[in-house]
Order: structure tokens, then C-alpha cells, then sequence
């Protein structure tokens, strides 16, 4: 029996995950090593335990879920992504590679094929880095690219840090976080943009990444009373980040289409009605297909920062705090992924992803690939992101295709 992706079982495996940390709206909120969180890893596990896989987890809560090859000793095919999300965050953002993954494993187990290599379903924690930055902090620590350590010591905006996250959610593993050595990675994603939708590509082959670098700010200035104290002696850091939003805003704007960037995050003290404001906290991240073009984002930041401090007599430190990419994905991967999908009677299209994947840090330890799946109306990182079903299982079949072929 050729093992085969089975389309209701694998949407009813999203649709059924979705259901922890429900937002009003329909999407769904598990930060990473929430008790949301650590209920979606829990009901991962529950679903394996038919599978007879064995489950390793490591110190920084990345889960692998190892399937026996007829080899066992010989380097495993790996493939997943991350059950955590924004929180405004959606059904599918990393659910649909980590359970297309799962889906893998059981058409395997129900065809009663056992592949030569072994196989290896990955979790990877914190991917999204709402709740820790930065953002692809398991593969990041997975792949040396930020010291156990260093990511231990994060901490959320309520002062919880990583390790006592990982503590409590009963996800520290007992392994040292180091590469596994596998033979290739794959990872099946929604597109998260507009493009496949708009071309009416089936698949996405991804080549490569935008490189991102992301920056906290810190603009300080001097605390004043908004009544007395004259517009000319204000030294007010939230009017001075507010100029910088807008900034950075307009950098982008200047920069597409290759380019992206946003202000995402802000923390204002003392936060008070009555007060001037005199310390705002920024973090905010330019991004472009090109390094050298965000490495130019980067200039034009700093010197509309430093225009707008010297005008409002305010300071502005810029401290850089992560990067991504560029990365160049595996080629002759993305062309096992392009014929198993023409195979398929699948069209696909090259794409450049603008989001960070887990991808990008494995991307230097094995061949790497990714394929994209569409992303109905390019709307991500919401409670209206989605996939149709029929979408999600041709994905799912790509990657099991190339799955067996890498493992035999
Ligand atoms: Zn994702």
C-alpha cells in the first residue's frame, strides 16, 4: 500500500489544536511555553503515542519525535516547525508544518512502511518570539546561533524568564541543545503574503530568505510636569518614538518592494497621566531580500533617530539584538520539492520568504528546503489567516513524496 496524506484527518488535527487558547475571533493565542502552549505539545504527544515514536526533547523545550528506519544508525530525514503563536495568531502559522508532519508519520504507519533512514517530527520553541525575543529562539540555540544560556535568561514582559517558563510548562528535556546531524530538513509553511493566491500556484518552492535585523530603542529623556513645564523645555521621549515609528514606516515604504519594516513593540515610563514621558522602549526590525539593502535601512534608521534626538534634545540608543538570513536554501532539495509536486499535477513557483523560519538556523547544519502553501487572501499573524483543506493536503503530499524519497 503507497502511503498516502489523508486531507480530513489532517484538517480535523488542526481544527482540533486550534481549540486550545481560542481567541474570540477564531484564531488562536499559545505563547510559547504558555499553559497554552505546553496543552498543544501535550496533545502532539498524545497523538504520536500510536506511532510508537520515541520523543527526545532537549533543554531549551525543542521536542523530536523519531521514527526507527530500517537503518537506525544512519543520519534521520527531519521535518516540522513550531505549535507556538502570536497573539493575535491564527490556525495554521507553523501548525500546518508541524501536523503535516505528524500526518506524514501516520500515513507511513498506516501503509506499514518503514522508510531506510529514520525520521524525526520537530517542535521547535518560541519560533515566533512574542512572548522572548528573538524570534526562532529553539533553533536558534539548536544551532549555536545564542548560547542556552543567554536564552534562559530572556525574560517576558512580567519579568518570567525563559527557564523558569520552561520549568513550570514541564518542558526543560534533558538534552544538551546541539545539531542532530540529519540528512536533510524540510519544513511546510503557509506563504503568510499574497502571492501564490495571486499567481494561482499551488506550491511554493522557497530559495531563500530576506535577511531581517531587529533593534530594541531607547529613548530617554527627562520627566516634567504636562501642565507647568513650557512646550520648549519638554524633553518628551513618547512624542520623540512616536517620530520614529513614522520613520521607520517610511523607510519601508521607500524600500519596497524588496524591503519591510515596522515598529512592533513599546514599553513608556513612567506611563502616567500628567507626566511628560522620559523613557520609551522601542523594538522595531528592517528586512530586505537584498543584506545590503537592509544594511542601508539600517543607516536611514540611525539617522532619523539621531535627527530626530538632537532636535528634541533627547538620547537615543540603538542596540541590535538579532538578525536573520540571507539564506540560500538547498538546490537540489527545492528541485525534489518542484518535480514531487509536478508529479502531483501541483504548479509551483520560486518565492523568497519575508518571514523568519526556524529554516533559516538549520539551513547551515543539513540540506535544507521549504515549501509554502497559499495563504487565502495573504492575511497571517490573525485570526482570519487560513488554508483551505484541499490546500493543506497537497502541501502535506509534497512533503511526504520528498520525505520518502530523502529516507530511502
Ligand atoms: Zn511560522
Amino acid at each position: 500500500m503507497t502511503p498516502s496524506i489523508n486531507p480530513d484527518r489532517l484538517w480535523q488535527s488542526i481544527m482540533e489544536l486550534a481549540r486550545i487558547g481560542p481567541t474570540p475571533e477564531g484564531g488562536s493565542c499559545r505563547l510559547a511555553l504558555s499553559p497554552e502552549d505546553r496543552d498543544a505539545r501535550l496533545l502532539l504527544l498524545d497523538w504520536c503515542r500510536p506511532l510508537n515514536l520515541q520523543f527526545e526533547q532537549d533543554a531549551i523545550g525543542n521536542m523530536f519525535l523519531r521514527r526507527k528506519g530500517r537503518e537506525d544508525t544512519v543520519p534521520a530525514v527531519a521535518f516540522g516547525s513550531h505549535l507556538d503563536t502570536v497573539p493575535t495568531g491564527g490556525r495554521f502559522d507553523g501548525i500546518v508544518g508541524v501536523l503535516a508532519g505528524l500526518e506524514v508519520m501516520r500515513a507511513l504507519h498506516d501503509a506499514n512502511v518503514t522508510t531506510r533512514t529514520p525520521l524525526e517530527l520537530v517542535n521547535w520553541t518560541n519560533e515566533e518570539g512574542s512572548r522572548f525575543r528573538p524570534a526562532m529562539m529553539g533553533s536558534r540555540v539548536h544551532a549555536a546561533d545564542m548560547t542556552l544560556e543567554a536564552a534562559l535568561a530572556m525574560t517576558d514582559d512580567q519579568g518570567i524568564s525563559v527557564e523558569a517558563a520552561l520549568r513550570d510548562s514541564g518542558q526543560a528535556g534533558a538534552l544538551v541543545p546541539s545539531p542532530r546531524g540529519w540528512t536533510c530538513w524540510l519544513e511546510l509553511h503557509i506563504e503568510q503574503g499574497p502571492v501564490l493566491e495571486a499567481t494561482g500556484a499551488d506550491i511554493g518552492i522557497v530559495t531563500g530568505t530576506m535577511h531581517a535585523r531587529y533593534f530594541q530603542l531607547t529613548v530617554t529623556g527627562e520627566p516634567s510636569h504636562v501642565g507647568p513645564t513650557t512646550m520648549d523645555r519638554r524633553r518628551d521621549s513618547l512624542a520623540a518614538a512616536a517620530e520614529i515609528i513614522l520613520a521607520v514606516e517610511r523607510i519601508a515604504l521607500a524600500a519596497e518592494p524588496g524591503g519591510r519594516a515596522s515598529a512592533t513593540w513599546i514599553e513608556n515610563f513612567p506611563n502616567a497621566r500628567g507626566n511628560v514621558a522620559n523613557i520609551t522602549r522601542l523594538h522595531c526590525d528592517v528586512r530586505h531580500e537584498k543584506a545590503e539593502c537592509a544594511v542601508a535601512m539600517e543607516h536611514e534608521l540611525r539617522a532619523a533617530t539621531a535627527a530626530v534626538g538632537s532636535r528634541r534634545a533627547v538620547a537615543i540608543a540603538i542596540d541590535p539584538y538579532a538578525t536573520f538570513g540571507p539564506v540560500t536554501f538547498d538546490i537540489r532539495l527545492a528541485g525534489l520539492l518542484r518535480d514531487k509536486a509536478s508529479m502531483r499535477q501541483l504548479t509551483t513557483r520560486d518565492i523568497i520568504a519575508a518571514a523568519g523560519h526556524d529554516s533559516v538556523l538549520v539551513a547551515p547544519l543539513c540540506p535544507s528546503a521549504m515549501l509554502f502553501i497559499p495563504s487565502v487572501g495573504g492575511i497571517t499573524h490573525n485570526p482570519r489567516e487560513y488554508s483551505t483543506k484541499e490546500q493543506i493536503a497537497r502541501g502535506a503530499q509534497v512533503l511526504l513524496d520528498a520525505v520518502m524519497e530523502m529516507a530511502d
